[in-house]
């Protein structure tokens, strides 16, 4: 199953060469969120591999948001919005972490979810791990257990999982 669900995001995602600059190899997803079987197919891998280790699932702004609704809706659980900064409307706690060029603010509320809930964080791809670094972050901030962190690709040759360490980090495809 591991091996099919391997193939079908080889076949359903995009490559752009220089996007969106020259030197990036952009991939695109929206393709597999385009298609239902491929979507569910994903979706259901990435459950797989953390079944019954998680109260909540968390999605990072914005693809990961697709993804989290989509496992919490199939799992029956919740969703924690991780956020871009400003958008959230209650006390919240923010962590800033490093891009290519300047830093970036990722938020979530304070209370949303009871503390001590074991929480699966989603996002569509681990680059350098910043985001998901932060994330996690943010997570234990707010008193809950990261369960693990789930992406649909890797891409190994920027060491994400360095960001990472001591999460279990489950990767359906790796380039
Ligand atoms: P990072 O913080 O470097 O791990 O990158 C995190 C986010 O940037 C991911 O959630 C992706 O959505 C996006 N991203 C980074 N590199 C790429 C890439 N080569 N192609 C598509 N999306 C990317």
């Amino acid at each position: 199953a591991d091996e099919r669900v391997a193939t079908t995001i080889d076949k359903v995602c995009a490559v752009i060469p220089d996007y969106p600059e020259p030197g990036i190899i952009f991939r695109d997803l929206t393709p597999l969120f385009a298609d239902g079987a491929a979507l569910r197919e994903v979706v259901d891998a990435l459950l797989r591999r953390f079944e019954g280790q998680f109260d909540v699932v968390a999605g990072v702004e914005a693809r990961g948001f697709l993804l989290a609704s989509a496992a919490a809706y199939a799992a029956g659980v919740g969703v924690l919005p991780v956020r871009k900064e400003g958008k959230l409307p209650r006390e919240t706690y923010a962590e800033s972490y490093q891009l290519e060029y300047g830093t970036a603010t990722l938020e979530i509320h304070r209370d949303d979810i009871p503390a001590g809930a074991r929480v699966l964080v989603l996002d569509d791809i681990l680059a350098t791990g910043g985001t998901l670094g932060a994330a996690v972050k943010l997570v234990e901030r707010a008193g809950l257990h990261v369960a693990g962190i789930g992406v649909v690709m890797e891409l190994e040759g920027l060491a994400g999982r360095s960001n990472l360490t001591g999460h279990e980090v489950s990767a359906l495809y790796t380039v």
